[in-house]
């Protein structure tokens, strides 16, 4: 019964936070919290981030404290986890988990928490398939993971590579598996890292000769998720060893899931002989939500967090906010903090503030392309009059133009904006830029046609 104090003791504390704090707080900051151990006085509870965890320490921290020196006593403490790290607060009461000895048994690089698995997994309890949203932007990795979690490793789809920008649920989605595969298989070894923490890791075993016991430790894994793999680029004894690690798992018929920000295709820095490897599985890329998707996601943090946000909110923001996953929270996550701050509704008022204050508007890109077409837009002249030969005065001064706001306004080399440009060598868009440089300074109406033809580009 043991393992179950913990949830009964935070229980217990639940009932005191919610007689003193509004309903709507309690539901947004304490429902999703979930208990993790109660060990020598200490309650390690996870919480879903960084963010949260600061705002539970700056907002509750007195009641927190009285709370838990009611029901646990005044030299409890208190520690926020986020999956794998723990966060130190201010308040003071809240210490990160101590590091646990080693199991006499095995090697284990992870820091060991008690009354666990013998080999922790390392996945956020929120990062599950329940509150994962499919979309079109995640269709194949997501179903293709379900799969994997049936049957790890006797699957088509190993190693499976996921990859995509950042914030658009790579890590969700591989830890999801991860859990999936635990309920269904709970005597298999899942275990999730982050390519910087393999690296320390494994830099780290080296210092202390325990180079053996490190690759020995990975290669008892059923199932092994590498996040961020692009990391892993130019660190040529790291990919030596990862190497290792991955073709043993391969050879045993254990599930390896890859994460990284771009295909392997397009990963700089990465041994040849694992890229080959990578795309041996199945490559699955995680896109952009589309804009229904977006407002899904929206909805099923609402549902899951129990929070109270009208729904022309919800549009408003999964019409505003289109960069990614992460970004949608955060709108979510600030609209929540002023509302409570400020004692204020959320509205379209609100929102409207928020999403402005976060979003930026998209920068228009400036190229050599679309200066040229600004150049000739202000002299009137033909597109390809840029390109052509023409010594006219009025079209050399305007390709020169185009020529200079290139160079001010691009990080293209000169060699290529002169390629651009009707082909001319770099000297002549150097003599080009000075040129005009010169001129703007003497020459009234050049200046005025640079500042008009600059305005237009913004
Ligand atoms: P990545 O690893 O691609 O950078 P994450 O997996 O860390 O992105 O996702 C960023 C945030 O967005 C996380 O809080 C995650 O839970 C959330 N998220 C991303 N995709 C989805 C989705 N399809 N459904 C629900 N939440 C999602
Ligand atoms: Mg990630």
């Amino acid at each position: 019964m043991e393992e179950k104090e913990h949830v009964r003791l935070w229980n217990e504390c639940l009932k005191i936070i919610a007689d003193n704090i509004p309903s709507v707080s309690f539901d947004r900051w304490f429902m999703p919290i979930v208990p993790l151990s109660w060990e020598n006085k200490k309650l390690t509870v996870s919480v879903p981030s960084y963010f949260y965890a600061e705002y539970l320490d700056e907002h509750y921290c007195n009641l927190l404290k009285s709370t838990l020196t009611r029901v646990l006593g005044s030299d409890s403490q208190l520690s926020y986890s986020l999956f794998d790290s723990t966060v130190e607060c201010k308040s003071g009461h809240v210490i990160p988990v101590k590091e646990n000895a080693e199991r006499a048994d095995v090697y284990n690089p992870f820091p060991q928490t008690p009354n666990r698995r013998a080999i922790e997994p390392q996945l956020n309890p929120h990062y599950t398939f329940d509150t994962f949203v499919e979309g079109d932007c995640n269709k194949l990795a997501r179903s293709a993971g379900m799969k994997i979690a049936e049957n790890p490793g006797k699957n088509t789809f190993n190693p499976i590579f996921i990859y995509g920008g950042s914030g658009l649920g790579k890590t969700h989605l591989a830890q999801a598996i991860g859990w999936a595969t635990l309920e269904k298989h709970p005597e298999m070894r899942v275990l999730y890292v982050d390519s910087n923490r393999f690296l320390s890791q494994y830099q780290n075993a080296v210092v202390h000769n325990r180079t053996n016991d490190f690759i020995a430790f990975y290669q008892m894994i059923d199932l092994l998720i590498v996040d961020d793999i692009q990391y892993f680029a130019g660190k040529g004894g790291t990919q030596n060893v990862f190497f290792q690690i991955f073709n043993h798992l391969q050879l045993n018929g254990k599930q390896i899931i890859l994460i990284a920000d771009q295909s392997p295709k397009l990963l700089q820095g990465l041994d040849d002989r694992m890229l080959t490897r990578f795309r041996w599985g199945l490559n699955a890329e995680i896109e952009l939500p589309s804009s229904e998707t977006r407002k899904e996601i929206l909805k099923s943090k609402v549902r899951t967090d129990g929070l109270s946000i009208p729904d022309n909110v919800l549009d408003y923001i999964a019409e505003h906010v289109s960069d990614s996953v992460r970004e949608l929270e955060g709108v979510i996550n600030s609209l929540l903090a002023q509302s409570t701050l400020t004692d204020a509704e959320i509205n379209m008022d609100l929102v409207r503030r928020v999403v402005s204050s976060l979003v930026s508007a998209p920068e228009r890109t400036v190229t050599v392309a679309s200066i040229q077409e600004a150049v000739c837009n202000y002299y009137g002249l033909e597109p390809h009059m840029l390109q052509s030969n023409s010594r006219k005065r009025e079209v050399v001064q305007a390709r020169q133009i185009a020529m200079f706001l290139s160079r001010k306004y691009t990080k293209v080399s000169l060699t290529s904006i002169g390629e651009q440009i009707g082909n001319r060598d770099h000297a002549t868009v150097l003599y080009a830029v000075k040129s005009i440089q010169n001129l703007v300074e003497v020459d009234k109406e050049v200046q005025y046609s640079v500042e008009a033809i600059e305005s237009s580009l913004k």
